[in-house]
């Protein structure tokens, strides 16, 4: 079975990755260069963690994405994360990390809430004002994200049965016949389509350009004088939620960028205008580091990105069978990325063993689903390790 993917993201990438080990041929195209800066899965990193407010779909699904994203280190031969602990707070009302500690608690990986005593002790270099609860985990960390692309990029390229087009936009596809059309006019067929474009997916299918929206976010990352650096260098992420804002912080394993993150989203933006921030979209975030972190007036912007979210509006992913070949691949509203490698996984596992669309579906959405996990326990056909 031939399978099209359009576009080389973390999705797109891990679902070739999850096909040439079912054995299928892919090809692959990219409107940019393969990984494409431009991308929501370009970055230094994403965060993987277990707390996940109330949606319990998501919070059983974290094991099994640590389980694909360990298949993919072996394929790939080299581990790409960084273990760092989770820290949640929450403040001024917000509730996030006590319905998170209850979901944990229920599936049976209880968090463990720290004493605003606790918090000051445990981790001195935060302002723990407005803070009202506290919860600790020791499980998460840092998934080196661009690195991550970069390497699943090369190993397809070694692969028999994949190729992969880089600087090849699709103008438009068929997915009732299994067709696209890149802007150079050249049309491809395939037995299945997958569409997994990001926030471009409304150009290709104008269908799902309102339930799909691009999202444009900013993060930060701030140079810090070299003793408050190597302390960071330990951890923990914190993921801060206040009111209806949230504030995510990245710490700088492994030598990288020190970066933090707003998750409010903007629910607008062009992915293909200027990526140049902006003083006031920088404004709110430099204000909650300000209230948060002790020592922030010693900081100094290093740089400034802006990245794209593909949003829906209650923040489930979209993978969903569309027309009688084709697949539509939207697995983001700002967590997608700490899936990437099981979401590849099992679409190309229901694309090869024919396993319900629906149920994927609603599997995909975080839902009660038949959709089955379970993550091949040996190496992959041909694969090296
Ligand atoms: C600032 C920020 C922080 C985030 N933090 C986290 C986090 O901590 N944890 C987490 O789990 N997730 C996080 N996410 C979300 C995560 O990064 C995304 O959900 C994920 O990367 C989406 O991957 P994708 O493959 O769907 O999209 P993309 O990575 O955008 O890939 C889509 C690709 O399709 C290509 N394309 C589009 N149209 C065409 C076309 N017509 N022809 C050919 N190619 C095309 C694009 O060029 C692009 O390379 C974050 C996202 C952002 C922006």
């Amino acid at each position: 079975m031939k399978t099209i993917i359009v576009g080389g993201g973390i999705m797109g990438l891990s679902t070739a990755w999850g096909l040439v080990r079912e054995g299928h041929v892919v090809e692959l195209f990219e409107q940019g260069v393969l990984p494409n800066p431009l991308a929501s899965s370009v970055d230094e990193h994403r965060l993987i963690r277990h707390p996940y407010g109330d949606r319990t779909g998501y919070a059983r699904m974290i094991d099994p994405a640590f389980a694909a994203w360990d298949l993919l280190w072996r394929d790939l031969g080299q581990t790409f994360y960084a273990p760092t602990g989770t820290l949640a707070l929450t403040g001024n009302g917000a509730d996030w990390a006590e319905r998170s500690a209850r979901t944990q608690a229920a599936i049976g990986r209880p968090m463990t809430e720290l004493s605003l005593g606790d918090l000051r002790r445990r981790f001195p270099r935060l302002d723990a004002r407005g803070v009202e609860r506290a919860f600790w985990m020791e499980t998460g960390g840092v998934l080196f994200a661009q690195d991550i692309v970069a390497a699943l990029a090369r190993h397809l390229e070694s692969r028999p049965g994949v190729t992969l087009h880089p600087h090849t936009a699709v103008r438009s596809v068929d997915l009732e016949h299994g067709r696209v059309v890149t802007e150079a006019d050249v049309t491809h067929e395939a037995d299945v389509v997958i569409v997994a474009a990001g926030a471009w997916v409304g150009r290709l299918l104008p269908e799902f350009a309102r339930t799909l929206v691009p999202s444009r976010q900013v993060v930060i990352y701030f140079r810090l004088p070299e003793a408050q650096r190597a302390a960071w260098s330990k951890g923990p992420m914190v993921i801060q939620k206040t009111g209806d804002v949230g504030l995510y912080f990245v710490p700088p394993m492994q030598g990288r960028g020190f970066k933090v993150g707003d998750h409010s989203f903007s629910r607008s933006g062009d992915p293909d205008a200027g990526r140049d921030a902006h003083e006031d979209e920088i404004r709110p975030l430099i204000k909650r580091c300000r209230d948060l972190f002790r020592g922030f007036d010693s900081w100094r912007t290093d740089r400034v990105k802006a990245c794209f979210y593909t949003v829906t509006e209650d923040e489930r992913f979209v993978v969903e069978k569309t027309g009688a070949k084709g697949w539509l691949m939207s697995p983001c509203s700002g967590h997608g990325f700490k899936f990437g490698a099981l979401m590849g996984l099992e679409l190309a596992r229901t694309i090869a063993t024919n396993r319900d669309p629906a149920s994927h579906a609603r599997w995909a959405a975080g839902e009660e689903s038949d959709i089955h996990v379970s993550l091949p326990a040996s190496p992959p056909n041909g694969g090296e390790e």
